[in-house]
Order: C-alpha cells, then sequence, then structure tokens
C-alpha cells in the first residue's frame, strides 16, 4: 500500500509526498507534531500540517536566515533565534568565529527534543557551549531582555497557533528594544504568491520601526510556492553596502558572497509588494 502525506498550502493547492516511515507523531502543548521519512525528501518535520524543514532542502533555508545578517553585522557577538527549535538556524550560525553566543527560544520543548532525536544532521549543534537552548514564548523573552542582542532572527511557523503574535507590530517594537544600537533583525516572511498581504503588513510595521529595511528570496521547494521572502530590519547597517569580495568563504551549499546581494535583486512582482 503506498502511504503519501499532503500538505494543504492553500484551501485549493498542495504538495504531496510519498512516505517511506512515519517516524513520530505527537499533539504537544502547542501544536500537532509529526516526522516522517519521504522518499523525494528524506526525513520531514511538520507542524500543524506544515512542512517545516527536511535534511534534502533545509540548507537553503537555514543559510539564507543566517547569514546576510551575520555577515552584515560588523560584531555580531550576542545572536538570538526565535523559534528554530530544529537546529537548523543555530548550525549555521555556529560557522561564524565572531558569535560568542546563540541563545535559542522556542516555545515548545518537543521540537527541540524530537529533532535532536531524529534529524542529528540539522540539530546537531543544539548542544554547542555557545548555544543556549531556553524553552519560552519568544514574545515574551524579546519583551524581558532589552539592549542585549546584535542580531535577531526569527525562524517561527507561520502566523498561526503560537506564532500568530510573532508577526505583529509589537513584536517588532519589542525586537527594535532588544536589539543593541547597531542591532538587524530577520524574520521568515512567507510567499508572495499566497501570502501577499502578509508580506504587505509586515513590511508596513517594519518600515515604521526601522530606518533601513531590506527583503530578499531564495528557493525553498517544499514550502508553499516554491519562493520563500525574509525580511530585514536594520539601524545602521545596510546589507547592500556589504563589498562580496570582503565576505570570508564558509562551508555552504545555497549562500555565497554573489548571492548575497543578488538575494535582494526582486522579481518585479515582489518589488512592486513592498514598495
Ligand atoms: N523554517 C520553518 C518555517 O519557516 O516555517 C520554521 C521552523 S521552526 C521548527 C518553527 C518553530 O517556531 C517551532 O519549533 C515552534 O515551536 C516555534 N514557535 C512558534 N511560536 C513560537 C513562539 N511564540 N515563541 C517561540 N517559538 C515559537
Amino acid at each position: 500500500m503506498e502511504l503519501w502525506y499532503t500538505e494543504k498550502q492553500t484551501e485549493t493547492f498542495g504538495i504531496t509526498a510519498k512516505i517511506r516511515e512515519t517516524l513520530v507523531t505527537e499533539k504537544t502543548d502547542f501544536q500537532d507534531l509529526a516526522i516522517i521519512d519521504t522518499m523525494e525528501f528524506g526525513r520531514m518535520l511538520v507542524l500543524d500540517g506544515m512542512v517545516m524543514t527536511t535534511v534534502k532542502d533545509e540548507f537553503v533555508y537555514h543559510e539564507m536566515v543566517a547569514h546576510p545578517a551575520l555577515f552584515t553585522h560588523p560584531n555580531p557577538e550576542r545572536v538570538l533565534v526565535v523559534g528554530g527549535g530544529d537546529g537548523g538556524v543555530i548550525r549555521e550560525i555556529m560557522k561564524h568565529p565572531k558569535v560568542k553566543k546563540a541563545v535559542l527560544v522556542d516555545i515548545d520543548g518537543k521540537v527541540i527534543e524530537y529533532s535532536k532525536q531524529f534529524l542529528p544532521e540539522i540539530a546537531g549543534e543544539l548542544e554547542n557551549p555557545r548555544v543556549e537552548v531556553i524553552v519560552n514564548d519568544g514574545y515574551m523573552h524579546i519583551h524581558d531582555h532589552k539592549n542585549e542582542y546584535d542580531v535577531i532572527m526569527v525562524d517561527s511557523t507561520e502566523p498561526v497557533g503560537p506564532a500568530v503574535e510573532l508577526f505583529s507590530r509589537g513584536f517588532y517594537q519589542g525586537i527594535y528594544e532588544a536589539l543593541r544600537e547597531d542591532g538587524i533583525f530577520v524574520a521568515q516572511t512567507d510567499n508572495p504568491w499566497f501570502k501577499a498581504d502578509l508580506i504587505q503588513s509586515v513590511n508596513r510595521d517594519v518600515k515604521e520601526i526601522f530606518p533601513i529595511v531590506r527583503v530578499y528570496c531564495a528557493n525553498i521547494p517544499t514550502y508553499p510556492s516554491g519562493l520563500w521572502t525574509f525580511t530585514m530590519g536594520s539601524k545602521t547597517h545596510d546589507p547592500l553596502a556589504v563589498d562580496p569580495n570582503a565576505i570570508p568563504d564558509i562551508p555552504t551549499r545555497y549562500y555565497t558572497p554573489e548571492l548575497h546581494r543578488a538575494a535582494f535583486a526582486l522579481p518585479r512582482f515582489v518589488a512592486d509588494l513592498v514598495k
């Protein structure tokens, strides 16, 4: 018998993956969690029916959340990740020797636990001595830590369930206050095909709070539409002012010094959303 996992990306469109094995399914205190082994993309973390990360394509998203901000900030010593319980962004942050401490705050300890158990190639750096893992609501953490971080990365689920507040103006204001005077923040801001309104509202809110706001894209085949956006808010440093020749070579499979700039060149229909 064939077994397939289907994610409904909209009410009328989705993707489907043939499954080799279901490794774990659990209703945690915050969301429905599953880790399944798919023929095409390998092991896959699914939360509330949405693909979070897969072993085959996770490097794109995790590299593109982490490296543009960390190569824009001249001295990113203290970094915060809100969400990110699968550990992929933390793994990429650890490639930066300037980072003295990376704090991960995920609301659901089960995501961390099962990612360590079933996704070691993604979660492998969560035990790094430079990493502190906190199980808490990122919204609370932000408001309790003022003027503390050089870079903040929001690697949250879609604006549903516990993540709704992570796309609010109040949260972005809290991020601004949790950042040091030359801080930078970046958030995953979904796709322009099915979530144009979200991209526009986040961009409007962030522009009211940060002097420099840039949007960039990456191709993530298992995410809705495959075209993903990231929104960066910065107090002083502009990612487009970074000389690609000055970016050191680190082990990556998607991000490159040339892509650091190219990613910010938006397709016209996306640029029109964030004018
Ligand atoms: N890369 C994925 C994406 O773009 O959708 C996100 C992956 S990561 C596993 C998402 C994490 O956000 C989950 O582990 C979830 O528990 C966490 N999360 C959701 N709401 C949160 C909140 N309010 N505070 C902290 N973490 C939260």
